[in-house]
C-alpha cells in the first residue's frame, strides 16, 4: 500500500521535476551562451528565459534542446542556435506595439521568442508540413499573437504590411525587394545574405528617410532560402 502510494506520488511529481530540470538548463543557456556573449536587451533575455525550447524539437532531440548549437527539425531544416535567435531578436529592437514579419517559421521557436515581446508576429513557412506542425504547436502552447502562413516568403505578407521589423531565418542570395518595400520607415530587417551551403553575412537593413542602409553583423551559416516556382 505504502509503496504504491509512493509510486503514484513519484509519477505525479515526474512532469514537474522534468520541467524544473529544463528551466535550470534554460537559465544556464541564457547566462552562459547569451548574456556572456553580450546580449543585454531585457525583453529578449526574459523571453529566452520563458520559451520552452525543448517543446520545439522532436522527442529524440529534447535532451539537446538547450545546447549551444542549431538542431535538425526534419525536412533538412534546423532550429537556430539559441545565441543567434537572441542576437536576431535584440538587433531589431523589438517594442511592445510592433508588428513583426518572420520568414522561415521552421519549428516556430523564433516566432515564440518574438511573441512575448511584440504585439503581433506574422510568420511565413515554405514547407507546408513544417508550417502546419509549427502552427499546431504554437496553438497548443497558447501563443495567441502569432499567425503562420504557408507560402514563399520572398513576396512578404502584403495585407499585413508595413512591418516595424522583419526577421529572415534562411540565407538569401539577395535581399528580396518586396521585403524592403514592406519595411516601415525607421524599420529594421535582419537577414543572412550569401550563397547556400557557404558562410553568409548576417545583414542589418535599416530604412531611414526612404533610403536603405545595410551593415554586416557577423558571419553565419543558415539553411538556404528556397523559392516556390
Ligand atoms: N526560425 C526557425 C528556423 C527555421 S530554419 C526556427 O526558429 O525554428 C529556416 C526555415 O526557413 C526552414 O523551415 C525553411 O523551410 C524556411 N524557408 C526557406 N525559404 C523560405 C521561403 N522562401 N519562404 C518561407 N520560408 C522559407
Amino acid at each position: 500500500m505504502r509503496l504504491s502510494l509512493l509510486i503514484v506520488f513519484v509519477l505525479w511529481l515526474y512532469p514537474s521535476l522534468q520541467e524544473k530540470d529544463f528551466s535550470h538548463l534554460r537559465e544556464k543557456m541564457v547566462k552562459e551562451q547569451i548574456e556572456r556573449r553580450g546580449i543585454t536587451d531585457q525583453a529578449t533575455l526574459s523571453s529566452m528565459r520563458k520559451v520552452q525550447r525543448h517543446l520545439f524539437v522532436s522527442d529524440d532531440m529534447v535532451d539537446h534542446a538547450y545546447e549551444d548549437r542549431p538542431l535538425p527539425i526534419g525536412y533538412g531544416q534546423t532550429i537556430s542556435q539559441p545565441y543567434i535567435v537572441a542576437f536576431m531578436t535584440e538587433i531589431i529592437q523589438p517594442g511592445p506595439d510592433h508588428h513583426v514579419l518572420e520568414i522561415g517559421t521552421g519549428s516556430g521557436y523564433q516566432a515564440a521568442v518574438l511573441s512575448g515581446i511584440v504585439k503581433e508576429v506574422y510568420s511565413i513557412e515554405i514547407i507546408d508540413s513544417l508550417g502546419s506542425q509549427a502552427r499546431n504547436r504554437l496553438d497548443k502552447l497558447d501563443y495567441k499573437n502569432i499567425q503562420v502562413r504557408l507560402a514563399d516568403g520572398y513576396h512578404g505578407w502584403k495585407d499585413k504590411a508595413p512591418f516595424d521589423a522583419i526577421v529572415v531565418t534562411a540565407a538569401a542570395e539577395h535581399i528580396p525587394p518586396p521585403l524592403i518595400a514592406q519595411l516601415k520607415e525607421n524599420g529594421r530587417m535582419i537577414i543572412p545574405v550569401g550563397s547556400p551551403f557557404m558562410i553568409q553575412q548576417l545583414m542589418l537593413v535599416e530604412k531611414k528617410n526612404g533610403r536603405v542602409h545595410t551593415s554586416g553583423m557577423m558571419p553565419v551559416q543558415f539553411v538556404p532560402f528556397k523559392r516556390r516556382q
